[in-house]
């Protein structure tokens, strides 16, 4: 048993796979081209917004966000303290300096609660994470987001096809940033990215940043320094193919969740994920709590069950921000969170007679 098998989804796409890489190496156009544009509108339509703009990775998406709305140095940019590194990476990357904080204990998204005592005059945007497919509270956050003139960048990047109030994670504020690693649960087979958003403005300005700050019909006259992340032919290809299957992958997934949910309920001291409610989950990953993890965790892997640990350092104790002086307490729902969380398989291809396993194997830590 894997973690993931990608190897699975692509034996269930191979024809349609292999289609779409042919029809990229028959065409010659290897870096952008048409490909990239048919993706860029299949997923405007899909999504249900006026501009996709292909990238090079979720990291960059963020990036460039930041960028066109042009935050920089001096700036505040407020994250939640767990997520992926590259939230708050982004941040600084820009020059600003990411403002983390804590998480609800309930969703582990960002506590809309905490969000405006961290606001000050050099605060200039949030951004929610839709944290394990999970979407953040984004009506609380517009709200708090209107009354203090904040721009919203949404981290999509594990939460493709996750919706919140009738409307896709990452087309309800300024902009939102998807990633397409292989892993995520819409994955390309290499790294890519792609923001959504309803403002031209900004479109215009990721589109130049993207390429050196040109336009693709005057490529070498230069108008601002942008960068090199173009999204290959290749990747968009296979992902096209992908999205016309997204929302067969997330029902998969979700299905899976609500398998394990039945059939976990009541074992040890175990905290099971909510299914459905306002706040939808699309389970990227499907994330259970205890206060006994990492002895589980030995368990479940003598058992030769893979699990996974998103993340085990909240972000404002990681090394790489040791320069923004937090320190242990600081966020003590993100603390405890990072000691009990244990992600176990939930790909759509998932078998049950699979599945069936690791819930013995779990039930069986708790019997033994
Ligand atoms: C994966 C991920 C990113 C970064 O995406 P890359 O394509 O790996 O650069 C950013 N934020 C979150 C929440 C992610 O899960």
């Amino acid at each position: 048993m894997q973690f993931f098998d990608l190897k699975k989804q692509h034996q269930n796409l191979k024809l349609e796979i292999d289609a779409a890489i042919s029809r990229v190496l028959e065409s010659g156009v290897f870096i952008g081209g048409p490909e990239v544009e048919d993706f860029e509108k299949e997923a405007a339509d899909f999504f249900g917004v006026k501009h996709a703009i292909g990238l090079n990775s979720g990291t960059d998406a963020l990036v460039l966000s930041l960028r066109a709305l042009g935050i920089g140095a001096g700036d505040e940019v407020i994250v939640p303290a767990l997520t992926y590194f590259a939230t708050a990476e982004a941040v600084a990357a820009v020059g600003a300096t990411p403002v983390f904080c804590d998480i609800d204990s309930a969703t582990l998204n960002i506590d809309t609660k905490e969000i405006e005592r961290k606001i000050n005059s050099k605060t200039k945007a949030i951004i929610p994470v839709h944290f394990y497919g999970r979407a953040a509270d984004m009506a609380a956050i517009v709200k708090i987001a209107k009354g203090y003139d904040l721009f919203v960048v949404e981290d999509a990047a594990q939460a493709a096809g996750a919706q919140c109030g009738g409307k896709f994670c990452g087309t309800i504020g300024d902009v939102g940033c998807f990633s397409l690693f292989p892993t995520k649960n819409l994955g390309a087979f290499g790294d890519g990215g792609f923001v959504l958003t309803d403002r031209v403005d900004l479109a215009q300005r990721i589109r130049l940043l993207r390429a050196h700050g040109a336009k693709p019909e005057d490529k070498y006259n230069h108008l601002v320094l942008g960068m090199n992340s173009r999204l290959d032919a290749i990747q968009a290809a296979t992902v096209r193919v992908k999205l016309r299957h997204l929302d067969e992958f997330n029902q998969k997934r979700i299905a899976n969740a609500a398998r394990y949910n039945k059939n976990l309920e009541g074992a040890g001291d175990i905290v099971l994920p909510g299914i459905g409610g306002d706040l939808s989950c699309i389970f990227h990953q499907y994330t259970i709590r205890t206060g006994r993890r990492d002895e589980l965790a030995k368990f479940l892997k003598e058992n030769r069950i893979p699990t996974m640990v998103y993340y085990p350092v909240a972000l404002h104790l990681q090394p790489g921000f040791a320069y923004l002086g937090y320190k242990i307490g600081d966020f003590p729902e993100a603390e405890r969170a990072v000691r009990e969380i244990l992600s176990l398989p939930i790909y759509p291809e998932l078998l049950l007679s699979d599945q069936d396993e690791i819930v013995r194997a779990v039930r069986g830590f708790w019997n033994k």
